[in-house]
């Protein structure tokens, strides 16, 4: 895999697998039931985890901001990087926002209402974790690629964070028929 991460990925493959009864987890012919069951806390740990990268990715570039001087004013002065680090932190508050909402919905055991904010703030958080980790490599210039600051090095996490665990297509498609009662696309 092209992205770093504390932990090894692998692509799993399962061709002809054959268990024995006692292998069963939950019920009998429930499986896609219970594998539904688990995708909005999948979703919602997902945002957390892209609302804390872009956390990450925003206090990396405003302290490089505040610190770094080029022509004897500190580069955070100017508002053509102080604009889009502000854009940034307001996207990435609504998006954690949403974040908060959906794990409130599934505490409180409403798991259709979980889906619809679970699937929104997966988009949101990827979004806006995408923003804040192009705009810190931004603010960094050339450091932004450097190992040593560890700014670049989220690049391909949050980008993944587009595709998985459900795509942004997906998302959009989930919002579209049940959200805004289109017809369903696929
Ligand atoms: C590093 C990594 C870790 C992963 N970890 C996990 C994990 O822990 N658990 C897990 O369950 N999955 C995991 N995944 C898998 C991930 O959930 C899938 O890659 C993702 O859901 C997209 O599915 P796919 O790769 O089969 O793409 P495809 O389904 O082949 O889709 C390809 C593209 O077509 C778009 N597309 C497909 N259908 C439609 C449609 N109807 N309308 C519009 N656009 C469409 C998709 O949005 C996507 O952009 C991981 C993937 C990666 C890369």
């Amino acid at each position: 895999m092209e992205i770093v991460s504390p932990e090894k990925q692998f692509i799993c493959h399962l061709d002809d697998v054959r268990l024995p009864y006692d292998a069963l987890v939950g019920d009998e012919d429930g499986g896609l039931l219970q594998l539904f069951a688990g995708l909005n806390p999948e979703r919602i740990m997902a945002s957390a985890m892209g609302a804390g990268i872009g956390r990450l990715a925003l206090g990396k570039a405003t302290a490089y901001a505040r610190d770094r001087q080029v022509f004897k004013t500190p580069i955070g002065a100017h508002q053509g990087l102080a604009h889009p680090l502000a854009a940034a932190k307001i996207e990435l508050e609504l998006a954690r926002l949403m974040a908060q909402k959906a794990a409130w919905l599934y505490d409180e055991g409403d798991d259709m209402g979980a889906g619809e904010a679970a699937n929104m703030a997966k988009y949101a958080t990827a979004e806006a974790a995408i923003h804040c980790v192009d705009q810190a490599i931004q603010t960094h210039g050339g450091n932004g690629l450097t190992t040593e600051y560890g700014v670049g090095m989220l690049a391909g996490v949050v980008r993944l964070m587009r595709i998985a665990p459900v795509s942004r297509e997906m998302i959009l498609n989930f919002v579209a028929q049940h959200s805004l009662g289109l017809p369903k696309s696929y």
